[in-house]
């Protein structure tokens, strides 16, 4: 059931002169904005000001893009040290505390909560930003928006702002019972929604189970996903699509920055940012060399227009890779591949890196498989062994042991490791609600 769009030709571009700036002259305003950012990093940080002035730099010094490699790298730990150290905000704070209109909170591994502070003009450029990125999926003035992401302290709550600024109808739905979300959707015929690909997959198994047929019964043909790297891997994408009939769109957050920092354009061919406010810069995690365009590195984000806490150089401990090529959209800004995984994440398997994205795009592809999957980590003779447990589709009536073989030569054949393979029956794989539990690592004490 198709839902009647108005007959109103939309710009294409929520700003086609930033969007489509040619690499070039980007660069330039890039190397500005970067200058204006460090000089008001160090004028104003104690802790800029410091480490700076420790590595021996100074914002002078950068007179090519470059020169930034010259500048200290910070990471999650500087972030929630200097906050403990110099509460509340911390001292990479540049702004009096009056001056901050809003925090976001996440808490992490360690569950010291850090928070991320924004001044009025930060959250009026975060909106403008969301927004930017909704238009480039496609979100326009007529779409029925339902936010169903988490409201509490999390940064992933006022990116709802950058769907009204843009024209949408909104719905702050926030996290609720899938039930309820459900009939939400339905009742006010929502045309765009975000969730965790995970979520996605279950709401849509869910609706189906009681009798509503996503494709037919709901009106959603936009779904936004976030928070795993499922939404940019090929054959995971396919199975949401398929379910929901619905294009699905993958974003990146990081909540010290903004709910959103890259998002997918409708061509769906990687993460645009937006290059006019974060500086994207991929490095060798062992080496710091910057990686080559394409190949897998860890990416380190430099803030160029924030004013209550700018972050320079900031190591993300993600892993992509990116391409710098015009999109087909039209857009120059850079785009990632994806989001591989986390560094915490990355298994070494017999000495070959594996990231469990790897495994689900391998076990995805294979029909006679549900999809779901768990990887366990365990250790044998000082030496990290790695069963796959995955499961038989419904219908599948052959032979098992076969089964398990052929992903067994097929993770062989792509990453250069046999792992161990138990195939087991339908739904005995726990579903995950929000962001799945997708490794079990015994070495640290989890049980299956
Ligand atoms: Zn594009």
């Amino acid at each position: 059931m198709a839902v009647p769009s108005p007959d109103k030709t939309y710009k294409k571009y929520w700003d086609e002169e930033l969007e489509t700036m040619p690499r070039p002259k980007l660069r330039e305003m890039q190397l500005a904005l970067l200058k204006e950012s460090l000089e008001w990093a160090y004028a104003r940080s104690p802790y800029y000001k410091k480490s700076f002035d420790e590595a021996g730099v100074k914002p002078d010094d950068l007179k090519h893009i470059e020169d930034l490699k010259k500048f200290p790298y910070i990471n999650k730990h500087t972030l929630r040290e200097r906050q403990q150290a110099v509460p509340l905000l911390g001292d990479l704070t540049c702004v009096p505390e009056e001056e901050v209109v809003y925090i976001s909170v996440s808490s992490g591994s360690t569950g010291v909560p850090t928070a991320s502070p924004f001044t009025a003009q930060d959250f009026e450029d975060f909106q403008d930003y969301e927004a930017r990125l909704f238009w480039s999926s496609g979100m326009r003035p007529h779409d029925r928006y339902c936010h169903a992401l988490n409201f509490t302290l999390f940064v992933g709550g006022p990116d709802v702002i950058g769907a009204q600024k843009l024209g949408a109808l909104c719905i702050w739905a926030g996290t609720i019972p899938s039930e309820r979300l459900l009939a939400i959707l339905k009742q006010w015929k929502a045309t765009c929604t975000w969730t965790t690909p995970s979520y996605a997959w279950f709401l849509g198994e869910t609706a189906k189970s009681q009798g509503i047929d996503p494709r037919k019964d709901l009106y959603v043909r936009k779904l936004m996903v976030a928070g795993e790297p499922g939404g940019s891997i090929p054959e995971t994408r396919e199975k949401i699509e398929e379910l929901w009939g619905a294009d699905l769109y993958d974003y990146y957050g990081l909540s010290d920055i903004f709910g959103a920092c890259a998002g997918m354009c409708e061509a769906k061919n990687g993460l645009h940012w937006a290059e006019d406010h974060i500086f994207v810069e991929v490095i060798n995690p062992e080496t710091g060399e910057e990686v080559p365009e394409g190949e897998r590195g860890e990416m380190v984000l430099t803030t160029l227009k924030k004013k209550a806490r700018p972050l320079i150089r900031f190591r993300t401990s993600d892993i992509v890779s990116y391409t710098t090529e015009r999109c087909s959209c039209g857009r120059t800004h850079l785009r990632l591949h994806g989001i591989h995984g986390r560094l915490d994440d990355m298994l070494i398997i017999k000495g070959v890196n594996v990231f469990p994205s790897d495994i689900e795009a391998i076990v995805r592809k294979n029909p006679d498989f549900t999809g779901e999957y768990r990887l366990i980590v365990g250790e044998e003779q000082h030496l990290a062994t790695l069963t796959v447990e995955v499961e038989h589709a419904p219908g599948f009536s052959g032979d098992i042991e076969g089964l398990g073989h052929a992903l067994r030569e097929e993770c062989y054949s792509i990453l250069g490791i046999r792992p161990r393979v138990k195939v087991l029956p339908p739904e005995t794989i726990p579903r995950a609600v929000h962001k799945a539990k997708r490794v079990i690592d015994t070495r640290k004490g989890e049980t299956v």
